[in-house]
């Protein structure tokens, strides 16, 4: 079995959502087994570099598997959110989706200058949003240490832009 094979089998594929002909891949198997959650966290805060100030996880999926890296890692959480949701100051980031365009935003004082910074999600496709989430990190003076994924689409090629930015990359499943 390769690696993370065991990981991979907890992940289902729903054809045609939220459109026909895309293949969702669903992890919310992954996170119903208790054992196969446990691992995938206990192999992606293994493969963090480098001590953490915070994790900054991505609405909404990614907010669990940041909250959850953030204990072992003791590290704090800083959410990113869709535009409009947060209550205080905030700083914003545009980016580009198939049909139109989407904001995602911080509040304005969550992350000090210099902090370094996992940024988390369960899955990178085009790299669209985390492209943006790494941009609003930069205008907030993060130092970001890494992009981190359960699930990498290789054919999206989004990790590969990520990477082409500068950003050091890691996925436990493609
Ligand atoms: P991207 O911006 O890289 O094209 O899309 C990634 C974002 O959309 C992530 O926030 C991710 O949660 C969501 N996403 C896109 N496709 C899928 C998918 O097949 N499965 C899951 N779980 N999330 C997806």
């Amino acid at each position: 079995m390769a690696q993370n094979d065991d990981l991979k089998a907890l992940i289902r594929t729903i054809p045609d959502f939220p459109k026909p002909g895309i293949q969702f891949r669903d992890i919310t198997t992954l996170l119903l087994d208790a054992d196969g959650f446990a691992t995938a966290i206990a192999r992606m805060a293994a493969a963090v570099p480098g001590p953490i100030d915070l994790v900054a996880g991505i609405e909404a999926r990614g907010f669990l598997f940041a909250a959850a890296l953030a204990a072992p890692l003791r590290a704090g959480v800083l959410l990113i959110r869709k535009d409009g949701k947060l209550p205080g100051a905030t700083i914003a980031e545009d980016y580009a989706l198939e049909y139109g365009q989407d904001r995602i935003a911080i509040h304005a004082d969550a992350c000090a200058p210099g902090a370094r910074v996992l940024l988390v999600d369960d899955l990178i496709a085009t790299g669209g949003t985390a492209r943006a989430a790494v941009r609003l990190l930069a205008k907030a003076g993060a130092e970001l240490v890494q992009a981190q994924f359960l699930v990498d689409l290789p054919d999206l090629g989004g990790a590969d832009a990520l990477r082409a930015d500068g950003v050091a990359v890691a996925s436990l499943i493609a």
